[in-house]
């Protein structure tokens, strides 16, 4: 297997990572709206390693909760996915996802992949203490006893740290924003699953509980050794969290590379604006700078390179050709014609400020 994760073309095939747990290849998902057909994810390629924390950032609205949702088949009615493959590595073996039957897609789900949704308050029942939502989980996915799934439910509420019995046998609106944020990660680990994906972890939450929560991925993914894929607006979260970035814009994977690549040498003008609009103690107000123009309609997408309208780079041909994940360093690809003038005005930078 190769180690290489970046394609060199959306259409050619990928070679797989060594150790990885989940691939994805060329994946595309659209949905059915009033107007034409969303193209929500495009052509995604990549692998997720063993134990590896894999970040998805890119504004609202540029595919990430629509790929997560579609690794565990979670899509509404009116998506569908017209081609591509996700595979899931089970002891070794290979597991086509999107062709499970519903038997093996309830064990894949939660067993071996879960999702903790944003925001706890929507994703909990209200009028179902913590332990009915709890062991309905565990009934629904796994045969257990009802003093087993007890067992296991106190066991990972400690795990989260938190008050386990009395938590157990609260509603969802007698725990605090940060308690329930932590039950819901309590109720992802519930079946000791290999992949985690997480959506927006810390939305919502004041800042000290988004740093505990932090701490606690952090702690748990050492401990238990499991994968994630988090989604975030944050970037300070996946510089964080993550041990690679993918960077989304209009439904395609733009940037993928190591975590530092992504944010000391970032290679695509989209990854580097959302890198340019985060406030920071140090840099003066004129080096704050907001991507100029909005996230392109997903119905009726610009022509090339779909960020053309708003890239300060862009040149003719970006109209009329849209680029492929280039590799652009070790690991590291980007989908942009003029990455090697991005690398030359960001060394320019850098060797002004030293
Ligand atoms: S291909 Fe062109 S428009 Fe697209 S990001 Fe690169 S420079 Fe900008």
């Amino acid at each position: 297997m190769s180690t290489s994760t970046v394609s060199t073309a959306l259409t050619e095939p990928v070679a797989v990572t060594a150790g990885t747990i989940l691939s994805v290849r060329d994946l595309w998902v659209e949905y059915r709206a009033e107007r034409g057909m969303v193209q929500a994810v495009r052509g995604v390629n990549f692998d997720l390693r063993k134990g590896e924390s894999l970040a998805l950032i890119g504004e609202s609205g540029s595919g990430k909760t629509t790929l997560a949702v579609a690794l565990i088949r979670l899509l509404t009615k009116t998506a569908r996915v017209p081609r591509g493959t996700v595979t899931y590595w089970r002891n070794g073996r290979e597991v086509d996802v999107l062709a499970l039957g519903a038997e093996d897609l309830r064990r894949f789900r939660w067993k071996e992949c879960a999702m903790v949704f944003q925001s706890a308050l929507n994703s909990l029942n209200p009028v179902l203490k913590v332990w009915d939502q709890m062991y309905d989980t565990v009934r629904y996915h796994e045969s257990m006893s009802k003093d087993a799934a007890w067992q296991r439910s106190l066991e990972v509420l400690q795990m989260v740290q938190l008050d386990a019995a009395r938590v157990l046998n609260s509603y969802p609106h007698e725990l605090s924003g940060g308690m329930r944020q932590r039950v819901l990660l309590a109720m992802g680990l519930l079946l000791n699953p290999q992949v985690l994906l997480l959506d927006e972890p810390t939305t919502a939450l004041d800042i000290l509980t988004q740093r505990s929560i932090i701490n606690l991925l952090r702690q748990l993914k050492a401990t238990l050794g499991f994968s994630t894929i988090f989604i975030s607006h944050d970037l300070s979260l996946a510089a964080e969290l993550a041990d690679r970035v993918a960077t989304m814009y209009a439904g395609q994977v733009v940037e993928l590379g190591e975590v530092r690549d992504i944010f000391y040498r970032p290679r695509h003008p989209y990854t580097l604006g959302l890198l340019q609009a985060v406030p920071s103690l140090t840099a003066g107000e004129s080096e704050m700078v907001s991507i100029p123009g909005s996230p392109p309609d997903l119905i009726d997408l610009p022509s090339g390179c779909k960020f053309h309208p708003r890239c300060t780079y862009a040149i003719e041909r970006c109209r009329a050709e849209e680029p492929a994940l280039l590799t652009v360093g070790p690991q590291h690809g980007a989908a942009c014609l003029r990455w090697a003038q991005v690398a030359q005005d960001r060394e320019h930078v850098e060797t002004q400020r030293a």
